[in-house]
C-alpha cells in the first residue's frame, strides 16, 4: 500500500516538499491550496523577479529563538543543493548584487510555472480552493478537514501554511492555529521587514524624498545595527531598503518596551573633517539665515526638519553660527528619530516569530510532539534578513521534509 502524504500550502516550502516526497514510488502526494492558484507569494517575490537564494549564505542573516536550528537546517539542504535543485528541473540562475540570486528569466511566474508542471509530471494531486480547517491525530496518520467538510485520510502531513504577513496575497494566521490546536508552542509573531513609524512630526514633511543614510539602532546606549543605504521619507515615517533592513530590530525592541532610539546621518558619505570644511564655507555667507545657507548642500526641505528636530532655530543668520558648528553638523549625522507603534502585518514582508523550533527536528523537519507531523517555513519561528533569504529556508525546510517523509 503506498502511503499518503497530504500537504497543506502551495507556497514556497510546499511546493518544493511536494517535489521530493512525489519522487519516492511508494508515496501518494496531495498538496492542499486554500487560494485558487499555487505559489501566489512565490510569484510576488523580489518584485516579480524572485530573489531565490544568496550566494552569502549563513546563519547569521537568520534570527530565530535557537540560531543552532538554522544552521542544522542550512547544512541538511545547503545553498549548492538549492542551485543544483533549481539547475536540474531546468531553470538557470544568475547572481546579480549583493550575491542575491534569481532565476535567469528575471521571472517568478516562471518558477511557479515550472513547479507546476514537475508536480503533475509526478502525480501530486494539487487540491485548490481547499482551505484546511482541521488536522486530527488518529490511528497510524492523521485526519484532514477542509472548510468544505471534506475528510482526507493521510499517513503523514507536512504542514507548509507559511506566515501572516502580506494578506493581500492571502496569507493569515491558519498554520499557527492548525498547529497550536496538535500541542505546539508558538513565539507570539510581529511583522519585520517593513516601513517604519516615527513619531518626530517635523520628519513627516519630508516625504516623498529619497536620500541615502546611515541609520543606526540603538537601544539604551549600545548600537545594534548599523546600515546604509536608501531611505525612502514618507507620511508617517520611514520606508526603502535602509529602514526595511532596521525595521526587525526597531520592532522587536518597541514590542519589548525597550528604550529604542534611530540615530540617522544624512552625511554617511563624507568624514567630520570634510563635513566641517564644508560647513565651515556654507555658514561664512552672509544674509542668509542658517536653513537658507544649507540649501546646497542638501535637499531645501531638509534643513529646517533637522535644525528644529535638534532645537536649533532654522531662522539664524548663518554668519552667528559659526561657534556652534559641531551642534549643527551633528543634527545632520546624529538625528535622533523615535519610533512608533510597529506598522501593520498587511505591509511586512516576513513575519518574526511563529512555532517554536525546539518542538521541531532539524534533520527531518518532522514534530517532536507527533510523530508523521513535518512543519517547513515561515511558519516556523524563523526570519531572514532581505536578500533571498527567507525564500532559501524555505526550499530548504520543504525539501528536508520532503525527503525524509
Ligand atoms: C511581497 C513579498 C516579496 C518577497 N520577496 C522575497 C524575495 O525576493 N526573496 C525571499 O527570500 N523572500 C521573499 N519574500 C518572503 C518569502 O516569499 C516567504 O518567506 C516564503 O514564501 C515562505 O514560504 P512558505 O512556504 O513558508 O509560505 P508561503 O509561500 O506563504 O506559502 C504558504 C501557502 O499556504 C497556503 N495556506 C495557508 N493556510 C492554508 C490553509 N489553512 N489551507 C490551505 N492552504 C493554506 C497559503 O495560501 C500559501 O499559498 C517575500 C514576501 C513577500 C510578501
Amino acid at each position: 500500500m503506498k502511503q499518503k502524504i497530504g500537504i497543506i500550502g502551495a507556497g514556497a516550502s510546499g511546493l518544493i516538499a511536494a517535489y521530493f516526497a512525489s519522487h519516492n514510488k511508494h508515496t501518494e502526494v496531495h498538496i492542499f491550496e486554500k487560494q485558487n492558484k499555487i505559489g501566489r507569494k512565490v510569484a510576488a517575490t523580489g518584485n516579480g523577479r524572485c530573489n531565490l537564494t544568496n550566494m552569502n549564505m549563513g546563519s547569521e542573516h537568520y534570527h530565530s529563538g535557537d540560531i543552532h536550528f538554522v544552521s542544522d537546517v542550512l547544512q541538511h539542504f545547503t545553498l549548492q543543493d538549492t542551485l543544483n535543485f533549481f539547475h536540474s528541473i531546468g531553470i538557470v540562475t544568475t547572481t546579480l548584487e549583493n550575491g542575491k540570486v534569481y532565476p535567469s528569466s528575471l521571472q517568478a511566474s516562471t518558477v511557479v510555472k515550472v513547479f507546476e508542471h514537475e508536480l503533475s509530471h509526478n502525480n501530486v494531486q494539487i487540491h485548490l480552493s481547499r482551505k484546511i480547517e482541521s488536522i486530527q491525530p488518529v490511528h497510524h496518520g492523521f485526519k484532514v478537514i477542509t472548510a468544505g467538510k471534506e475528510e482526507h485520510f493521510f499517513h503523514k502531513v507536512i504542514l507548509a501554511c507559511g506566515s501572516c504577513a502580506y494578506g493581500s496575497l492571502g496569507a493569515s494566521k491558519d498554520g499557527y492555529e492548525l498547529a497550536q490546536s496538535l500541542g505546539h508552542t508558538i513565539i507570539e509573531p510581529f511583522p519585520a521587514i517593513l516601513p517604519l513609524n516615527i513619531v518626530n512630526k517635523q520628519l513627516h514633511t519630508l516625504q516623498g524624498i529619497r536620500w541615502d543614510c546611515t541609520l543606526s539602532v540603538v537601544i539604551g546606549n549600545t548600537t545594534v545595527q548599523q546600515i546604509t543605504d536608501e531611505v525612502l521619507f514618507t507620511a508617517y515615517g520611514i520606508s526603502g531598503p535602509a529602514a526595511l533592513s532596521i525595521s526587525r530590530a526597531v520592532n522587536e525592541a518597541v514590542l519589548l518596551n525597550k528604550d529604542v532610539h534611530i540615530s540617522c546621518n544624512i552625511f554617511p558619505h563624507y568624514d567630520m573633517h570634510t563635513l566641517r570644511s564644508l560647513f565651515t564655507q556654507l555658514l561664512s555667507q552672509p544674509k542668509k539665515s542658517l536653513e537658507f545657507a544649507l540649501y546646497g548642500i542638501m535637499n531645501n526641505k531638509m534643513p529646517r526638519v533637522f535644525l528644529s528636530m535638534a532645537g536649533i532655530p532654522y531662522e539664524w543668520p548663518a554668519i552667528e553660527s559659526f561657534n556652534d558648528i559641531d551642534t549643527i553638523i551633528q543634527a545632520f549625522t546624529r538625528a535622533t528619530l523615535y519610533p512608533g507603534k510597529p506598522r501593520p502585518f498587511t505591509e511586512a514582508v516576513v513575519a518574526a516569530g511563529g512555532i517554536d523550533v525546539n518542538e521541531v527536528n532539524p534533520a527531518t523537519m518532522e514534530s517532536t510532539l507527533h510523530k508523521g507531523l513535518f512543519i517547513t517555513g515561515e511558519l516556523l519561528d524563523v526570519d531572514g534578513d532581505s536578500g533571498g533569504y527567507n525564500l532559501q529556508f524555505a526550499w530548504s525546510t520543504g525539501a528536508i521534509a520532503g525527503k525524509n517523509v
